[in-house]
C-alpha cells in the first residue's frame, strides 16, 4: 500500500482537473459513447479537506438497476454531508450509466461490470469501463464503500459485508454498523476482489431490492456512511448517529425451493427464527400440493425473495447465523 500522501497529495489530479486541499469539484469522466454519439460521462464528486488524511471512495450503481445506493449518495450530496476536515472523499453515484438508463444490472451486451475487473483497455464494453475506472478513479483510493441492493427481486435487509479474514475491511464494517454485519468471500473479477489484490479494503452495503427505493435501507446507508466518516475522523462526530443495534453474523446460507410453484414468505425480513420454524411455503398453482420451508438452524432472515414464481432450487430466503446466538 502506498503511503497516505501519495494518494492524497497537495493537488489531486483527476480527469484533467486539479483539485487542491479544501476544494470541492465535480469531474466528468468520458468513458464511452452511446450508438447515437451521445457521450456517456461518469461523474466523480471530489471533496477535499484542509488537512491530509485518508481517501475514501463511495460508489453506487455498479449494477445499474440497484438504485438504492444511487439514492443514498444523491441524498448525501443534496444534504451537503461531505464537509471534510481531513482527507478526501470521492463520490461516484452511478458507475454503470449504461445499466442505469436501461434499468439493467449489466451493460447492453449483457456483461456485468462487477465480473469484469480489473478490465482491459481493448476488451468488451464492461471490461473497458472497469479498466478506465481503475486507472482514473480507484487508483486514488485507500478504501471504499460499494453500495448495492439485492438483484432479481430479492430484498436484502440492510447489511454490511466485509472481506473474510481482512481486518481492515472488518474495521470499516464495524464502524458502518448496519443492522447486520457479515463476512463475505470476494468473487473473482469483482471490484472488491480487484481492490483487495491491490491492498485496498472495500466493504459492500447491501440493502433493499433493485429498481425500488426502500426508505429504511436508504437511511441506514446514509447513517452508516456518516459513522464511517466519523470513525476515520474525516467529519465532525455526532453522537446522535450512533447505531442502536448491530448484529454480527458468522456465516449465511440460502434456503432453496424444494419444488417449483408459487412462493409465499411468512417470516418477516430481519426477524430471528428458531430451527424448525416455518419461513414460507411453496405451493403448486393448482392448489393440490404445498411444501413448507423451515429454518434448518437458528438465525436471522437477511434476505427474502419477493418474486413468487419459483423453480425447484431457486433461492428463497437468506439465513444469517450468529455464533454464539444473540440473546433476544
Ligand atoms: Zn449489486
Amino acid at each position: 500500500m502506498q503511503p497516505v500522501d501519495a494518494r492524497d497529495p497537495e493537488t489531486l489530479e483527476l480527469g484533467g482537473r486539479s483539485i487542491a486541499r479544501g476544494e470541492q469539484k465535480t469531474v466528468r469522466l468520458e468513458f464511452a459513447r452511446l450508438p447515437t454519439g451521445t457521450v456517456i460521462d461518469t461523474r466523480v464528486h471530489v471533496f477535499r479537506g484542509p488537512e491530509p488524511g485518508p481517501v475514501l471512495l463511495l460508489q453506487g450503481g455498479l449494477h445499474g438497476d440497484e438504485v438504492g445506493g444511487i439514492e443514498i449518495l444523491r441524498r448525501m450530496l443534496r444534504r451537503g454531508l461531505f464537509s471534510v476536515r481531513r482527507g478526501t472523499i470521492l463520490v461516484v453515484p452511478i458507475l454503470n450509466v449504461f445499466g442505469f438508463i436501461h434499468f439493467s444490472r449489466d451493460v447492453p451486451d449483457g456483461k456485468d461490470i462487477n465480473r469484469s475487473f480489473p478490465g482491459t483497455k481493448k476488451g468488451s464494453l464492461a471490461s473497458r469501463v472497469a479498466w478506465h475506472y481503475m486507472k482514473q478513479v480507484f487508483v486514488h483510493a485507500h478504501m471504499g464503500i460499494d453500495f448495492h441492493t439485492g438483484g432479481a427481486r430479492r430484498d436484502n435487509y440492510p447489511q454490511i459485508r466485509f472481506t473474510t479474514d481482512d481486518p481492515r475491511s472488518f474495521a470499516l464494517a464495524e464502524a458502518f454498523a448496519a443492522p447486520f454485519v457479515l463476512p463475505s468471500k470476494p468473487i473473482p473479477k469483482s471490484f472488491r476482489k480487484a481492490a483487495l489484490t491491490r491492498g485496498v479494503p472495500i466493504v459492500v452495503y447491501e440493502a433493499g431490492e433493485s429498481l425500488r427505493l426502500d426508505e429504511f435501507a436508504v437511511e441506514q446507508g446514509v447513517l452508516g456512511t456518516l459513522r464511517v466518516l466519523e470513525h476515520l475522523q474525516m467529519i465532525e462526530h455526532d453522537d446522535a448517529r450512533r447505531a442502536t443495534s448491530s448484529v454480527q453474523l458468522n456465516k449465511s446460507r440460502w434456503l432453496r425451493a424444494p419444488r417449483s410453484g408459487l412462493f409465499t414468505a411468512c417470516a418477516p425480513n430481519g426477524s430471528y427464527v428458531h430451527a424448525g420454524e416455518p419461513i414460507g411455503v411453496v405451493s403448486t398453482v393448482h392448489g393440490d400440493k404445498s411444501r413448507e420451508v423451515r429454518a434448518p438452524k437458528d438465525g436471522f432472515v437477511i434476505c427474502v425473495n419477493n418474486f413468487p414464481v419459483v423453480n425447484q432450487g431457486d433461492a428463497l430466503v437468506h439465513l444469517g447465523e450468529a455464533d454464539p446466538p444473540p440473546t433476544r
